[in-house]
């Protein structure tokens, strides 16, 4: 069994109810574990569009790496996920942070997710799942340093 943290997006329609249904359909799949806060944040990337909402899951799976990437693509198709434009608004994205210490640099799949620590919207959530990581520095070292904390902020959501 490998441990792995998963990030959850969402900005079109309710987010709120397709993090829920996310998380649903992925218990089906795997084992769900600790699931961080549910936060909004300022969307990234300089497309305009609506805020979303955010949250890190730890779960546990027997599934390999590029299966468990197409299990998540399954599920955001399910969902009704329309591929636009790179970055743009999207009713469920769901992406693969780490998976146990594996590192995996192939074409279609990144491990760590390349853009891990230079984003706020991801390590917030994370460090409430996994607040021991250590890259070099701590995670909450990680965070002041990229300095996009006010981009971020809980909401009174709850799963
Ligand atoms: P970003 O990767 O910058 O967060 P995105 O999530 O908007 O961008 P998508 O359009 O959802 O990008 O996915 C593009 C491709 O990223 C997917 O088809 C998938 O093959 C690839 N990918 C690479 N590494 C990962 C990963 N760790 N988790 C999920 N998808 C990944
Ligand atoms: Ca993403
Ligand atoms: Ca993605």
């Amino acid at each position: 069994m490998t441990l792995v943290y998963i990030a959850l997006g969402s900005n079109l329609g309710t987010p709120i109810e397709n993090l829920r249904k996310s998380l649903e359909h992925l218990s089906q799949k795997m084992i769900i574990k600790d699931r961080s806060k549910i936060y909004e944040a300022k969307p990234y990337g300089g497309v305009k569009q609506n805020n979303f909402l955010n949250a890190v899951i730890l779960v546990e799976t027997n599934l390999t790496a590029q299966k468990l990437l197409s299990v998540l693509q399954n599920i955001e198709i399910k969902m009704g996920r329309v591929r636009t434009i790179h970055w743009g608004a999207r009713i469920i994205d769901l992406d693969i942070l780490l998976f146990g210490d594996k590192v995996i640099q192939k074409d279609n799949l990144q491990i760590p997710h390349t853009e891990l620590l230079k984003r706020a919207f991801v390590l917030i959530p994370l460090s409430d799942v996994h607040p021991q990581m250590l890259f070099e520095k701590k995670i909450s070292e990680w965070i002041n340093l990229i300095g996009d904390s006010k981009d971020v902020w809980l909401t009174g959501e709850s799963w």
